[in-house]
């Protein structure tokens, strides 16, 4: 939230129950009785304590028992309505939600980054009346609240749209794409994109097979908290995501965000391997089978592995913005019928990514679905609920039997990667089944790789004393 304060209101009228925004009985009772409402700076005195602060608006979803006052630090409390002794007025301050857009200072020196905007939490703010974060800053205003960026940077922001990432589909991909080739173009050093965390996965995929060979980096970047939470990684991870794309060399599709266990520096991360892993951590994404390409710490970036595209100076780029939507995507599960493929058939998809157990497996049930496709030439691929590792369909007889009733396994592509590419490679060969297996099944942008290294598998397991001594170290 901006605090800025727009204007001072000494006298408002009680009786109007607008003041109280949000809040219900038994706050509101309390509030009258002490002459304040939502926007006034008071003195609380409790039964737990003094608090000081500016009486917050209520989310009509929120309970109606605590009264939410905004202190000094920036911290948000609750205060039960039964525990207040006194409520003292000291001022009255309306807090705008608006942040100013802001001009970019212009420093000739400094490399171009094109920042697209999409929606999603980065670009988000608390609708107080609902308690719903809703996409609400343009790019503008998001660097208006983020002077850092000018340090870094010449920025030119477009938002091409403002939604919530699970609205995220292919129809928004093929914009992107061609919006990322015009911007390298055009000659931007790097371009970054603000995207909602839950399906920025998938977009970077998308994005990894629909612009191949840029010159720049593609920085896809979003944030688990708004940035009206004190706890906010917004700043930091555009902060970083910025460095990347205007300094950085690595010239691909990459996520930047959150490192694991401090709030120090961001990782990014190859856009095929990567997969959103926490719901609401920061540092909720991680690279799958592999480990991250680099660090980023403000103006330095580290890199953690060499095998990656280089920056050029060339303005040569290969957008391929298709998809063909008829893909669907299925997550195994023991008991599955074959009527869940068949429904896919029957309503026409021309291809089918089944995510499977353990080395790549689905029941017998699903063997008659599996033949029916093989003769509709619907291709299905096989991928990995495991997430690590790769298919093997030769060890078990059962991954024997699917791979005769025609099913391709796709080594150690991670699901979602697999659906999208499949999406593309359907889109780019219609009529070529053949040309479209070729595509599905050779690594374009480090969607599979050779071999997993030891370290690119690593899922901590709390309480065990190895675990114990090593976090020991890192939080102490
Ligand atoms: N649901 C939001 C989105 O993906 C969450 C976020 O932005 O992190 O757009």
């Amino acid at each position: 939230m901006s605090d800025e304060v727009q204007s001072e209101a000494a006298a408002v009228p009680i009786e109007d129950a607008a003041v109280f925004k949000g809040y219900r009985e038994p706050c509101v009772s309390v509030m009258r009785r002490f002459g304040v409402t939502v926007w006034c700076d008071v003195i609380a005195e409790t039964t737990r304590g003094r608090f000081e602060g500016l009486i917050l608006p209520r989310s009509e979803t929120s309970d109606e028992l605590h009264l939410v006052l905004k202190l000094e630090s920036g911290y948000n409390v609750g205060i039960r309505h039964d525990t207040i002794e006194s409520l003292r007025k000291t001022g009255y301050r309306e807090a705008s939600y608006k942040i100013p857009e802001k001009a970019f200072p212009v420093d000739a020196g400094k490399p171009r980054v094109r920042l697209f905007g999409t929606g999603g939490t980065i670009a988000s703010r608390l609708d107080y009346r609902t308690g719903a974060v809703i996409p609400a800053f343009s790019p503008g205003e998001l660097y208006g609240s983020v002077p850092e960026l000018a340090d870094i940077c010449n920025l030119e922001t477009e938002k091409l749209f403002g939604i919530f990432s699970e609205n995220m589909g292919p129809p928004q991909y093929l914009i992107l794409a061609e919006k990322i080739g015009e911007a390298i173009r055009e000659g931007y050093d790097g371009v970054v994109i603000g995207h909602g965390t839950d399906t920025m996965h998938y977009t970077s995929a998308a994005l990894s097979f629909m612009v191949q060979g840029s010159p720049v980096p593609i920085v896809m970047v979003g944030s688990q908290r708004s940035s009206d939470r004190p706890s906010s990684d917004a700043a930091q991870n555009l902060i970083n995501a910025t460095w990347a794309a205007a300094h950085g060399d690595i010239a691909e599709v990459i996520v930047c965000m959150f490192g694991p266990t401090s709030d120090r520096y961001n990782l990014l991360h190859r856009g095929t391997r990567v997969r959103k892993m926490h719901s609401s951590y920061r540092s909720t994404f991680r690279t799958l089978g592999d480990i991250p390409l680099a660090m980023v710490e403000r103006d330095e970036i580290t890199p953690l592995k060499d095998d990656y595209a280089r920056r050029r100076e060339d303005r040569e780029v290969t957008v391929r913005a298709k998809f063909d939507d008829r893909v669907g995507f299925i997550y195994y599960y023991p008991g599955m019928k074959a009527d869940v493929i068949e429904s896919l058939i029957d309503a026409g998809y021309r291809g089918i990514v089944i995510a499977g157990t353990g080395l790549g497996h689905v029941n017998r049930l699903a063997y008659p679905a599996l033949e029916k496709a093989r003769k509709a030439g619907v291709q299905v691929y096989m991928t990995l609920q495991t997430l690590w590792g790769f298919v093997q369909m030769h060890v078990y007889e059962t991954g024997r039997e699917i791979l005769e009733e025609g099913v391709i396994p796709l080594a150690n592509m991670l699901p979602e990667t697999a659906y999208v590419k499949l999406g593309w490679a359907l889109a780019c060969h219609p009529d070529d089944p053949a040309k479209v297996r070729e595509l599905m099944t050779t690594p374009i942008a480090g969607d599979m790789t050779e071999r997993e290294p030891h370290d690119g598998y690593l899922v901590f397991q709390g309480g065990v004393p190895e675990m114990k001594a090593f976090l020991g170290k890192v939080w102490s």
